[in-house]
């Protein structure tokens, strides 16, 4: 049994308030043993067990690697001359989607694999250790299938989002569409997906279409979730409570009742900032649903249109500096906060038996990820109780 001692950790975090303190458990000074891929002991630097190999963390910060609860990397070509467009003054709408959905489906299966798994090495060689990915650039049976498989062999967490918008060939006929995807698409794409999604919002899915479609892959098996009040306020925060999805994403725009709700429910509010930022947007005043006590999520929402970024760092730099979370608001909600969002245990924090999934700083504080916005602080990521 081969085990790996983490030594002269200057600050831990374990996200385990019964091991350190405050809710992000902190310890200083600390020490970690990784056994079979997994977390055996934590604790005091002094009281550290010996091991066959110690790795010496130079008196810089551990994190738990990031958990990015939500992206979408099955596609083809960027869209960086909208974005482009959009710097100089053109609004962001949901339609644009239709652009990478024509190159999607155009693309061979080994093209999409390869693209997502760059994304997906990105976000790891910057502390993501564990990433969900949404199909939702297909838009027919075939094309979100394929996207699923591939997916399927980059992560656990795959996401079925047929409803993403309306494909250009039901224009006009968007409830024959939801059809298709309750009656056809759920029953083939299930055994590669985890999660169901709809794009509930202006110039996407209605409420009354998102609960039909949330319903119906509930129905299946699929566990969900959704991207609410991206656009405009609008009833999607009280349709994910309703349904009990796992978590509410984007929720660029609430109300006072939707804060109330929130507190009530376990549905996990997700915010997704670098969309904020890209498309130029007000970011959502968080305070209020941080200050109520509902459990927050910050997630990279990486896709080609409107948030093409794997760097949780930014976001948290984001977070910090522009939605007024604190430091240890954010960097608990890039990690423990995004596991709650994919209803796991097992990731977002470093406990006995939780995944040795986690990230060895270049500075001596988690602080310094928002303190240091742009610059590259991630030292050396583990997943699995590897080294990456
Ligand atoms: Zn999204």
């Amino acid at each position: 049994m081969s085990q790996t001692v983490v030594k002269n950790i200057s600050l831990l975090v374990t996200n385990n308030p019964t091991l350190g303190k405050t809710e992000l458990g902190l310890i200083e000074n600390a020490a970690l043993l990784i056994e079979n891929g997994k977390i055996s002991w934590v604790g005091a630097g002094e009281s550290a067990p010996s091991a066959e190999k110690t790795i010496d963390a130079q008196g810089k910060a551990v994190i738990p690697g990031f958990v990015d609860s939500h992206n979408h990397l099955i596609f083809a070509k960027d869209r960086a001359g909208e974005f482009s467009a959009r710097m100089k003054g053109q609004a962001y709408s949901a339609g644009g989607i239709a652009t990478t959905v024509a190159a999607t489906r155009s693309a061979s299966d080994d093209d999409l694999l390869a693209n997502a798994t760059h994304l997906v090495h990105e976000g790891l060689h910057s502390g993501t250790t564990t990433v969900e990915i949404k199909s939702g650039y297909g838009l027919t049976t075939i094309d979100e299938l394929r996207s699923l498989k591939i997916a399927k062999q980059l992560t656990d967490e795959t996401t079925f989002l047929g409803a993403h918008v309306v494909p250009s060939e039901y224009k006009g006929k968007a409830d024959e569409y939801v059809e298709l995807i309750c009656e056809q698409m759920i029953a083939q794409v299930k055994p590669y997906a985890k999660w169901i999604d709809v794009f509930c919002d202006k110039g996407a899915f209605t409420t009354e279409q998102a609960r039909k479609i949330l319903l119906a892959g509930k129905a299946a098996g699929l566990r969900p979730r959704l991207h609410a009040n991206q656009l405009e306020q609008g009833d999607g925060i009280a349709l994910g409570v309703e349904v009990g999805v796992a978590s509410v994403d984007h929720i660029s725009h609430f109300n006072n009742g939707d804060i109330e709700l929130l507190k009530k429910s376990k549905t996990v509010a997700t915010f997704l900032p670098a969309a904020e930022f890209s498309t130029r947007s007000n970011y959502p005043d968080a305070r209020r649903i941080l200050e109520a006590g509902v459990t927050v999520a910050l997630a990279s929402d990486c896709n080609p249109g409107s948030s093409y970024t794997t760097n949780m760092p930014f976001v948290i730099a984001l977070a910090v500096r522009d939605m007024f979370f604190t430091p240890e608001q954010a960097i608990w909600s890039a990690t423990k906060g995004g596991a709650l969002a994919l209803q796991r245990d097992d990731v977002g924090h470093l406990s006995v038996g939780s995944r040795a999934d986690f990230v060895i700083l270049k500075e001596s504080s988690y602080i310094h990820l928002a303190y240091r916005p742009g610059v590259n602080l991630i030292g050396q990521v583990w997943q699995h109780g590897k080294r990456i």
